[in-house]
Order: C-alpha cells, then sequence, then structure tokens
C-alpha cells in the first residue's frame, strides 16, 4: 500500500488490541462440526428470555420503519420510577458499554488520565485510549480493586476513575465502609464511573448501591446495563445515573438514535417482570454452589465470586484447557488478555450446563 494508514491514525488508537468477545457458538461449530455446544463465555443469563419481553419486542416489530425514541421517554419514566431517581439523571446506551465509551469521549483526551485497575473489566483501558488519554493502571490487591492506592494514583491529570463493582473478570467486591472512605479522598473534579453490570447478582451483600449513593456525591457515575440479569444481551441496551449537569453533557456526545425501539420496548417489559430477575438469580446462587462443590472435589482453584461467573486458577497455561474444552463443546473464556495467562472464566449456567462443563473439565484436565 501506498500510504502508512497506521501512522495517519490517532496515536492511542495506534496501541490498541481490538476486543476479543466470547466465542459464538455458531463460530465453534462450523470450526469443529459439533452440536450441541454450551456457551458459558460472556456472562449472559442461561435461562432464555422473559415471555413478557419477547411479547413486547414481537409487539414493536410493526414500527420498524420509524426511528427510535431519541430521547427514551417511557424507558426512563419505568427506570426513574423503578430506581427513585429523577428523568434527568439518566442516559441510555447501547449496552452499558456504549456509556463507558461516552463518559471517556465527554472527559478524556490527550493530557489527562484516567485510572482503573488491574484485572478491571478491559473496556476501560480500550475507551481510555482510544482518546489519547493515558491510562493508569494500579495493581490488584488479592484479584480486587485496591481503592487506597486508586486515590493514592490521582494526580492534577486525572479526569476519570474507573471502578467495577462487582469486578469482571474476577468476581470480587468492595464494600460500602471501603467506597466512602475511597470517596472521601477523591476530588469533586474527578468523575468516579461505578460500573454496576452485575450488582443484581450481588444486591444481597455488602457493597454500595452506587443509585443510593448519587445524592451524596456530584461527581459520580453509576452505569448498569440489561444484557446480565435481565437477560438482554443481543439487544444492547443500558443506563447511566449522574447528576443532571454531567447527564447533560453526556447527551451531547451520544448517537441520537444509540438504543433501538425495540430494546427500549424489551427493556420495559424486563423491569415489570420481578419474577425473572428472580429466578435468574435463584438460579445463579444454585449454580455457584453446584460448580464450586465440583471445583472443590476436583482440586480446582478459583477466585469466590459474587457475580454470574467463577474464574478457576488451574496453575499451569490455561489455553491447552480453554482448547480442549472446546473439543469437548463447552466455550469458556482465556483470560491471557487480562494478564491472567493461567485463569479461566466460566459462566453460571443451568444446572444441565453446568454439569456438562464439569465433566468436560473433569476429562480434560487433572
Ligand atoms: C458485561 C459488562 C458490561 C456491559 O456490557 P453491555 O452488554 O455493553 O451492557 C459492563 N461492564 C462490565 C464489567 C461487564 O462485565
Amino acid at each position: 500500500m501506498s500510504c502508512d494508514y497506521v501512522a495517519l491514525s490517532n496515536p492511542g488508537v495506534q496501541l490498541l488490541q481490538p476486543y476479543q468477545a466470547g466465542k459464538p457458538v455458531e463460530e465453534l461449530e462450523r470450526e469443529l462440526g459439533l452440536d450441541e455446544i454450551v456457551k458459558l463465555a460472556s456472562n449472559e443469563n442461561p435461562i432464555g428470555p422473559s415471555p413478557q419481553v419477547v411479547a413486547a419486542v414481537e409487539s414493536g416489530l410493526a414500527g420498524l420503519t420509524r426511528y427510535p425514541d431519541s430521547n427514551g421517554f417511557s424507558l426512563k419514566q419505568r427506570l426513574a420510577s423503578r430506581f427513585a431517581v429523577s428523568p434527568q439523571q439518566l442516559t441510555l446506551g447501547n449496552g452499558s458499554n456504549d456509556l463507558l465509551e461516552i463518559v471517556a469521549r465527554t472527559f478524556l483526551r490527550e493530557g489527562t488520565e484516567a485510572i482503573y485497575s488491574q484485572y478491571g473489566f478491559i473496556v476501560y483501558p480500550l475507551v481510555t485510549r482510544a482518546c489519547g488519554a493515558q491510562g493508569v493502571e494500579v495493581p490488584a490487591q488479592e484479584y480486587g480493586h485496591d481503592l487506597q492506592a486508586m486515590a493514592d494514583a490521582i494526580t492534577d491529570k486525572t479526569r476519570v476513575i474507573f471502578l467495577a463493582n462487582p469486578n469482571n473478570p474476577t468476581g470480587t467486591h468492595f464494600s460500602n465502609q471501603a467506597f466512602d472512605a475511597f470517596m472521601a479522598r477523591v476530588p469533586d473534579s474527578v468523575i468516579i464511573v461505578l460500573d454496576e453490570a452485575y450488582s443484581e447478582y450481588a444486591a444481597a451483600i455488602d457493597t454500595p448501591l452506587g443509585l443510593q449513593q448519587l445524592s451524596r456525591y456530584p461527581n459520580l457515575i453509576v452505569t448498569r446495563t440489561f444484557s446480565k440479569a435481565y437477560g438482554l444481551a443481543a439487544l444492547r441496551v443500558g443506563f447511566a445515573v449522574a447528576n443532571p449537569v454531567i447527564t447533560d453533557l453526556l447527551n451531547r456526545v451520544r448517537q441520537p438514535f444509540n438504543v433501538s425501539s425495540l430494546a427500549q420496548l424489551a427493556a420495559c417489559a424486563a423491569l415489570d417482570d420481578e419474577a425473572y430477575l428472580q429466578r435468574t438469580v435463584a438460579v445463579n446462587a444454585a449454580g455457584y454452589q453446584q460448580l464450586t462443590v465440583a471445583l472443590d472435589a476436583l482440586q480446582v482453584d478459583y477466585i469466590p465470586s459474587v457475580a454470574n461467573f467463577i474464574t478457576l486458577d488451574l496453575k499451569q497455561d490455561a489455553l491447552p484447557v480453554y482448547q480442549a474444552l472446546l473439543h469437548e463443546g463447552v466455550i469458556v473464556r482465556p483470560l491471557a488478555v487480562y494478564g491472567l495467562p493461567r485463569h479461566l472464566r466460566v459462566t453460571i449456567g443451568t444446572e444441565a450446563e453446568n454439569l456438562r462443563f464439569v465433566a468436560a473439565l473433569k476429562k480434560v484436565y487433572s
């Protein structure tokens, strides 16, 4: 090629590696000609969609020629009443991933810094670098966020700190008390993104529920998603809650039609189906029990998790085990890109899926 397009791209983009998603079932079918594949690689909800959500999506099909409601009026009304916030505090996203990117584009640029934890969600360094900002990775403490060290890392250039609670891919969490002690050290000029993609699974334990903290912290942005416990990963919908001034800024950067009309309808229906959420959390708790008992019996180490996945420490290169599991028709997630080459992350599935995984692991790893 006569032109060096890489050199022409933004310096931050030159540093990026594309996000590696969990292997799709269809891809493994094509590659190995297997059927009855079990995918436990992307922390998706294993129980299938709520029938109420399916009906809501069907009801929206006749409206496919129309653009979605750019302001998401109905969904924001539902969210506002459910979570006791005002619609002026809400930003809808094409998944919460979209919101993380919107926050980065709103507050980060060359010469600024964003702080995140080692083993934190990989999208944080991605969106930081894409904006030309400097990412500051703070060493983890027992796989989780070291909040005091993260506060120590704040400089004049810090604009954003990304926190995941619970964290993916480690399943760790921090307490209310630890969060308050951290926030006491953070100046109001530093935006805190509290990513609560898995908070529904951890509601019973002592974690700060960011939505209840917003009135205390003007610099707090809480992000939530419908992709995990609400079971809508395919439709791409999430939301951010922050003070109205920050929300107005995010809304300037947001694409006008970033959440499809089907996704908006589905999210409204999902909020109405409380029983689905309860069943999801119950199936997950039972699955955690089932898997940890089996892992203990196999003497496989794992990081205790409060989310819908478990990260295993195989004490050896995990890639051959990952590949051998693929040949057994079980897709899990290798974590070398997170600097965890000896670990595999397995999403908690249905009882039958968990059994398949345990049988396959027993066969390929001992
Ligand atoms: C899955 C996940 C998300 C969001 O995913 P979306 O599908 O884009 O909503 C955000 N943060 C973490 C830590 C996640 O694991």
